[in-house]
């Protein structure tokens, strides 16, 4: 497949994985970039500057195919170095960056005299048209459906990407929600240039986190996923697991929700114990809609090509067969 997606970042199959904290570490990219995707190490995943010019090395020693940084800006326990980070980027020589969270603007400069391609994802139409307007090359496009952070607007793809067709110039990603054949042959009839993909990378083989979360995503339904932080307009969409009840009951309680009280349940190194150790209810952790149409566990490799072959055969032959007279 030959989209603008997969000639502007040089990959072969228009299918890229997104940042995922705790999770995009290089195994996982170098495997995404290896089978022709692209894959992004997470920044915020590794604990200082420096050590994500340690794992950029590490990634390029596993793939000589491109691969990107993942750079998300929200608010966290600990104050973060942006700058710092966005510097190790640029030094490190990596080409393509995704943003996050925030409006990416103010490290726009660094990134472009570095002729970095940004990707920014974006939950709304309204940000994706700002990213465009401050010179984003092109957006990732939420929807609802996706893990993490869907924004405060419930919009859901379905009405997302076709009006990012009909008002974006710059090429865009359908993000959320994807996570087979179906789902790309759709993302690009919808307009999107391709997808973004991160639940559906991490029930796969080379994902550095414990087999029991993935058997639980494999055996998960599209009913088991929770919204936390409503409450705090920071709203994470996770695994319904206890941990995940009990903070949606403490934001249920009369009053403002103090984010003090919920703390200590949702801390980052506490999802990250929960990856290494397969304690499914020791933290929080992010997970998309998608996980209804998860139920295996492939290579990376094996995914991607079923994934594409599928597609192909969707637009080939159902959709080929419904117009042909
Ligand atoms: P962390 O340990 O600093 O915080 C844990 C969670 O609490 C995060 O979801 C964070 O957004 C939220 N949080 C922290 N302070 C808050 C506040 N004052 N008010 C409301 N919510 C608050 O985070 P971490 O797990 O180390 O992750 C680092 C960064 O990566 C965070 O900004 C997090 O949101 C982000 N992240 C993004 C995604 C995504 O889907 N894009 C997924 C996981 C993490």
């Amino acid at each position: 497949m030959r989209t603008r997606i997969t000639e502007m970042l040089g990959i072969e199959h228009p299918v890229v994985q997104g940042g995922m904290q705790w999770v995009g570490f290089a195994e996982l990219a170098s495997a995404v970039s290896n089978a022709g995707g692209l894959g992004i190490l997470t920044g915020l995943t590794q604990p200082t500057p420096e050590d994500l010019i340690k794992e950029i090395d590490r990634c390029r020693a596993m793939t000589d195919k491109p691969f990107a940084v993942n750079l998300t800006i929200l608010p966290t326990i600990k104050p973060v170095p942006y700058e710092e980070y966005a510097q190790a980027i640029v030094d490190s020589g990596v080409k393509i960056v995704e943003t996050a969270g925030r409006n990416p603007e103010p490290f726009l400069p660094l990134f472009k005299s570095a002729g970095i391609t940004v990707i920014h994802k974006c939950t709304s139409i309204r940000h994706s048209l700002k990213a465009e307007r401050i010179g984003c090359d092109m957006v990732s496009v939420d929807g609802f459906e996706c893990a993490g952070h869907p924004g405060e607007d419930d919009v859901t793809n379905m009405i997302l990407l076709p009006l990012a067709a009909r008002r974006l110039k710059i090429p865009f990603l359908a993000s959320g929600g994807l996570g087979d054949g179906r789902g790309l042959a759709a993302a690009l009839a919808m307009g999107a240039d391709g997808i973004n993909m991160g639940t559906r990378f991490m029930v796969t083989k080379e994902a550095p986190i414990h087999e029991k979360v993935k058997h639980a995503m494999v055996e998960a339904s599209e009913l088991d996923t929770s919204l936390i932080y409503r409450t705090l307009r920071n709203t994470a969409r996770v695994f319904k697991n206890s941990i995940a009840e009990q903070v949606i009951e403490i934001e249920g309680k009369p009053g403002e929700t103090k984010f003090e009280e919920i703390q200590p349940l949702v801390a980052g190194v506490k999802g990250r114990e929960l990856f290494d150790t397969g304690d499914l209810d020791k933290g929080i952790w992010s997970a998309g809609m998608v996980v209804g149409l998860i139920d295996d566990i492939p290579t990376v490799e094996e995914l991607i090509t079923r994934i594409v072959d599928e597609a192909e055969k969707i637009i080939n032959e159902r959709l080929g067969s419904a117009v042909s007279v």
